[in-house]
C-alpha cells in the first residue's frame, strides 16, 4: 500500500534558515526537494531577536545561498553594539563593538515574516526546477516508518509521502526530532524563553536617538538589576522603520523565580534609558515569545537517525556566546551541510552514508565545536557548583570586589574583558554574570540616568487581543495530562500568555471545591496561544502544534 504514495528525494520539514539553507543546497545539487511548511506564509510562525551574523569561518553563509539577501530580506546592518549594566537608575555602558565584529563578516536586523517568506519564494523557485517546490499551510505531524525504518512524513493535510532523505528544520518545538528519540524535553536549564516587542519608530526618529544613518543600526544589549534574579538579558535592536525589543532568559530560571515574562519585558521597556529612546513614539505592534534551545547542553552532537537529518534549532543548535545569540546562522550552515553531505552521498551511490555524514562534516567545519565549546564545559564543571557561584557572588558584592571593579574600569579592562570572544563562550550560567557582576559595576562606576517613560506598556489582554489567529475549535494542540499545581503549576507564571491576576490567558490557576474540600488545580485554554513551546518542558502535557496555517500569525516575527 505505501509503495503508492508520492515519492520525493528529499522532504524537508520546515521553512526558517535551515530549511530554508537545506532546500536550497539540495535543489542545486539537483535534488528533487519538497519544503513543508505549517504556517500561512513562511515566518508567519516564527520569532527571532534577531540579528543574522555571517561568520567569516562558517561553512555556508545566508547570502553566499542568496545572492539578493542583504538588499531585499533585512532591516539593517548593525554597525555598533553596546552592552549597558544596570543598577536601578544607575547605567554604565561598555562599546562591545569588537567583540562584535570577531569572526563576523556582516550582520544585519531582521524580522522574520519579511525575511522568511523571501527565501521561501527563492527556494520554491528553485525547488520547482527539480519538480519540487514549496508548500505552506502543511504540518507534518509524524515520521512514515516502514519495519522500524524512516521512510518519510505523515502529515494532516496530505496523504503520507516517501522520501529518501527527510531534513528536519521545524525548530525548537520539533515533533520529527522527538518522534525520532534525538531531542529531550525534559529540563528547563537547556533551554532559554525569549520573549519580544516590536514598536513602530518612524525612520527619521531612529535616526535622531540612535544617530545612525540609513544604512546603519544598533544593538544594545542589557543586564544587571533590571529583571530582579532572573538570568538572561534584554536587547534592542534597530529595524528599518522599528525596534525590536525583547529579554532572552533560562527557563529555569524563570520558573525558579515564578517571574512573568510579559513583566519582565515591560521592566526593560519602561527603564529610563528606553524612555529617552520611545518617549513620544510608543506603539508597539507586536507581541511574541518562543522558547530558544541552549546548544551548550542541548545541541545533539550525532543529530540524524536513518535517512532523517535534524538541523538547526530542533537539533539544539543555538548558541548563546555571552551577550550574542547566534542561531540563524548556525541553522543555515546546518542545513546547508544537511544539503551537501546528501549531494554527496547519492553521488558515491550511498545515500544511506548522508547522516554520518552531515554528522562528520558538522565536526570538521567547526560548528559542533562552536555549539559546544570544550572551554564552557571545563568552566561550568567548576563555576556551577553552587558552593562556588555563591562565593563568587559574594565576593563580587564585597567591599574588595568592588575595589576590583573600580580598579578594572578605570583601567578600562572590564570593557575589555567582556569584549573577549573567548570569555564570552565560556560564561558559566550562574547569577553572576547576568545579574551581580553587571549590577556592582553600575552602582561603582555607573551614571544615572533620568529620562521617564511617557506611556504605559500595553497590558497582556491587548497584546493578545492585537494577535492575528485562526483559532483551531474543537482541536486542542496542547492536552494537560497533570493538572496538578505540583505537575502544571510552573505554566501559569512561565507561559508568555498567562499571569498569576490574569484569567484570560492559557494557564491557570483555580481553586476546587470537591466534598467539602478545596484544592488548587492548573486549567488550560489553548486560544490565546502564542506555540512558543514553554509549557511543553515545564508541565506535565501532550504538546504538538496546531494544524496547518492554524493558531497565532505572526506579522513581524
Ligand atoms: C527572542 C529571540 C531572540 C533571538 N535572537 C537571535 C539573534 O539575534 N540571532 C540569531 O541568530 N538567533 C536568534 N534567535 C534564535 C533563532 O531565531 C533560531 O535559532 C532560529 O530561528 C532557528 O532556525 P530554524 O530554521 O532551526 O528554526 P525556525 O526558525 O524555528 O523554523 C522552523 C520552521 O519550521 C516550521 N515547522 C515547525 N514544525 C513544523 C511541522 N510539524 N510541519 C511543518 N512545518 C513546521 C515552523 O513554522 C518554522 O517556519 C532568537 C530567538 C528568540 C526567540
Ligand atoms: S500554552 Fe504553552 S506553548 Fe502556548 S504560549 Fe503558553 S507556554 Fe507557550
Amino acid at each position: 500500500m505505501t509503495d503508492e504514495h508520492e515519492h520525493y528525494e528529499a522532504v524537508v520539514v520546515g521553512a526558517g534558515p535551515g530549511g530554508a539553507a537545506a532546500a536550497a543546497v539540495l535543489a542545486r545539487n539537483g535534488v528533487e526537494t519538497l519544503v513543508l511548511e505549517r504556517g500561512v506564509e513562511a515566518g508567519s510562525k516564527n520569532v527571532t531577536g534577531g540579528l543574522v551574523y555571517a561568520e567569516e569561518s562558517a561553512p555556508y553563509t545566508v547570502d553566499a545561498l542568496f545572492p539578493d539577501f542583504r538588499e531585499e530580506a533585512t532591516e539593517r546592518p548593525v554597525t555598533d553594539y553596546y552592552l549597558h549594566n544596570v543598577a536601578g537608575e544607575k547605567v554604565e555602558t561598555f562599546d562591545i563593538t569588537d567583540l562584535h565584529e570577531h569572526d563576523t563578516a556582516w550582520s544585519d536586523a531582521v524580522l522574520r515574516r519579511r525575511m522568511d517568506s523571501w527565501m521561501a519564494d527563492r527556494v520554491h523557485e528553485m525547488a520547482s526546477e527539480t519538480g519540487g517546490g514549496l508548500l505552506t499551510d502543511v504540518r507534518v505531524n509524524g515520521l512514515l516508518r516502514e519495519r522500524g525504518e524512516i521512510v518519510g512524513v505523515t502529515c494532516d493535510e496530505l496523504d503520507p509521502i516517501r522520501a529518501d532523505l527527510v531534513v528536519a528544520a521545524d525548530g525548537v518545538n520539533s515533533e520529527l526530532a522527538r518522534d525520532a528519540g534525538l531531542m529531550d524535553w525534559e529540563e528547563p536549564e537547556e533551554w532559554f524563553q525569549g520573549v519580544k516587542a516590536v514598536v513602530d519608530v518612524p525612520p527619521e526618529i531612529i535616526a535622531e536617538r540612535f544617530g545612525v544613518a540609513d544604512d546603519e543600526g544598533e544593538a544594545h544589549l542589557f543586564s544587571g538589576d533590571l529583571f530582579q534574579d532572573v538570568r538572561g538579558g534584554g536587547f534592542v535592536y534597530t529595524n528599518e522603520d522599528s525596534l525590536s525589543i525583547g529579554s532572552v532568559f533560562h527557563l529555569d530560571s524563570i520558573v525558579e523565580q515564578e517571574a512573568e515574562p510579559h513583566q519582565l519585558l515591560d521592566n526593560l521597556l519602561t527603564h529610563p534609558l528606553l524612555a529617552d529612546w520611545l518617549e513620544g513614539h510608543y506603539d508597539e505592534v507586536e507581541y511574541s515569545a518562543k522558547l530558544v534551545p541552549d546548544s551548550k547542553k542541548a545541541a545533539n552532537p550525532s543529530p540524524h537517525e536513518g535517512r532523517l537529518l535534524v538541523v538547526g534549532d530542533a537539533a539544539g543548535q543555538m548558541q548563546a556566546q555571552g551577550p550574542i545569540i547566534k542561531g540563524m546562522n548556525h541553522a543555515v550552515s546546518a542545513g546547508a551541510l544537511a544539503g551537501e553531505a546528501f549531494a554527496e552521498a547519492k553521488l558515491r551511490g550511498k545515500p544511506e552514508q548522508a547522516g554520518d555524514l552531515y554528522e562528520r562534516k558538522l565536526r570538521d567545519e567547526g560548528v559542533m565545536g562552536k555549539l559546544r565549546p570544550k572551554g564552557y564545559r571545563v568552566a561550568s564543571a567548576l563555576g556551577e557548583r553552587d558552593a562556588v557561584a555563591d562565593l563568587t557572588d559574594s565576593l563580587v558584592s564585597s567591599s574588595v570586589g568592588r575595589l576590583g571593579v573600580r580598579l578594572l574600569g578605570g583601567a578600562g579592562l572590564l570593557e575589555d574583558l567582556y569584549s573577549s570572544p573567548y570569555l564570552s563562550q565560556i560564561v558559566p550560567d550562574t547569577q553572576t554574570p547576568y545579574v551581580t557582576l553587571p549590577t556592582v559595576i553600575a552602582e561603582e562606576l555607573g551614571e544615572r540616568v533620568t529620562g521617564e517613560a511617557d506611556f504605559e506598556p500595553k497590558d497582556l489582554a491587548t497584546r493578545i487581543g492585537d494577535l492575528t489567529y485562526d483559532t483551531d475549535v474543537g482541536n486542542p494542540h496542547i492536552e494537560l495530562r497533570d493538572n496538578s499545581v505540583e505537575a502544571s503549576g510552573a505554566a501559569v507564571t512561565a507561559c508568555p500568555v498567562s499571569a498569576r491576576d490574569f484569567g484570560g490567558g492559557c494557564y491557570r490557576e483555580e481553586t476546587v471545591k470537591t466534598n467539602g474540600s478545596e484544592q488548587k488545580r492548573v486549567s488550560l485554554d489553548t486560544q490565546p496561544c502564542v506555540e512558543c513551546g514553554t509549557c511543553a518542558v515545564v508541565a506535565d502535557t501532550d504538546w504538538e502544534h496546531p494544524r496547518g496555517g492554524k493558531g497565532v500569525e505572526y506579522k513581524e516575527g
